[in-house]
């Protein structure tokens, strides 16, 4: 079968041929149906040979839908012609965090050498993805993979940032949104459809602000040195009382912090290398800090049915399998507008 691989240290990914997998006890083998790229990707193919621990060969996509080809022996739920989702971060299942759907928090995953699709397991840039559990599926009931394929991260990673920072997100408050590529534009839609807060969206250029206010932004800042200043005026000088930067890089995360009203959360989500002090008077009084990871099934749940419920969409562009390297090419641009899907 095709795959897309990431095969030496800083070289692009290519498609190659490999074999493909059978699905041992408890296993399950999917016919690909659809595969998001991910900023993350370009993250783990950015990394020098000593931070790099994926493996070699790497087929790529931590994104991933598909249809039930095969069930090991013992899959009591998911059967063949199932069309699904998949969960991506694989946990133990046994832990405390993983019996309450957490595997993104497992505490056993390092230790047992669990990984995820496309972050050391082969991921779902391929003709077939072997998943390692049932646990690991839900269904798409009805959703087109194609469209919806991205909510496995570019969904779920924003609903359970946002999620936890609800409380503060009551009628009357602001949010503020920072990168509105593949992550920050169903991010902003969560928002509209879960919270009170009126949204600020922050990014580089008119272009991808235009999609910033499709997809519900209230206001749209450029991301310069004059962002803060024009936040704080949009806020009435009380700064924004959940901030989300969906890109983390040393502009932004400045940014995140001098925009954060006394109470605030500021979550970062985004891996761009970043840091702002944490220390007693850095942030306005009594802020949090938070750096989630992805998020738990039942997360994924209430994603794929906000989806269902046409509350929230994503804006994709199409690639084969065999252009699939151009996806990348665009992801590394910045030219993508919304998320690159792969339909092998
Ligand atoms: P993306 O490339 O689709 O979007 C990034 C957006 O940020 C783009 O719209 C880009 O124009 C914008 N941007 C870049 N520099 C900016 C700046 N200085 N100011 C404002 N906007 C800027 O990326 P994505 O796939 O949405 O991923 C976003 C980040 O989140 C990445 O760092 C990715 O690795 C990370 N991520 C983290 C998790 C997690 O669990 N914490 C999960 C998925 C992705
Ligand atoms: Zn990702
Ligand atoms: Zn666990």
């Amino acid at each position: 079968m095709k795959a897309l691989q990431y095969r030496t240290i800083g070289a692009r990914p290519e498609v190659v041929e490999i074999d493909e997998p059978e699905p041992g006890p408890g296993q399950l083998l999917l016919k690909v149906t659809a595969a998001g790229a991910c900023h993350s990707d370009e993250y783990v193919m950015s990394l020098p040979a000593e931070a790099y621990d994926y493996g070699f060969p790497l087929t790529l996509g931590h994104e991933g839908a598909g249809v039930v080809a095969a069930v090991g022996q013992g899959v009591e739920h998911v059967a063949v012609g199932d069309a699904v989702a998949v969960y991506g971060p694989w946990g133990c299942g046994r832990c405390h965090n993983c019996a309450q759907g957490k595997e993104n928090y497992c505490t056993n995953a390092a230790a047992e050498g669990i990984r995820s699709p496309g972050l050391g397991a082969p991921g779902a840039m391929a003709e077939y993805l072997l998943v390692d559990s049932e646990r690991h599926v839900v269904p798409l009931d009805g959703l087109d993979p194609v469209k919806h394929v991205s909510l496995t991260d570019a969904g779920l990673t924003p609903y359970h940032a946002i999620k936890q920072s609800l409380p503060k997100l009551g009628a009357g408050t602001t949010a503020l949104v920072l990168g509105t590529g593949g992550l920050g534009h169903v991010g902003i839609q969560i928002l509209k459809a879960i919270s009170g807060a009126r949204v600020i969206a922050v990014d580089v250029n008119d272009e991808k602000l235009e999609l910033a206010t499709e997809v519900g932004a209230d206001e749209t800042v450029l991301s310069n040195d004059r962002a803060t200043g024009r936040i704080r005026d949009l806020t009435g000088g009380l700064g924004a009382d959940a901030v989300f930067d969906f890109v983390g890089v040393q502009p932004t995360m400045e940014i995140a912090a001098a925009s954060a009203a006394l109470e605030a959360d500021v979550t970062i989500v985004g891996i761009g290398g970043g840091s702002i002090p944490f220390a007693f008077g850095s942030l306005p009084f009594d802020a949090a800090l938070r750096t989630p990871y992805w998020g738990s099934r039942s997360e994924l749940i209430e994603v794929l049915d906000l989806a269902r419920r046409g509350q929230i969409t994503v804006e994709i562009e199409q690639f084969s399998l065999d252009d699939a390297p151009r996806a990348y090419e665009k992801l590394h641009a910045g030219s993508l507008r919304g998320r690159a899907v792969v339909v092998p």
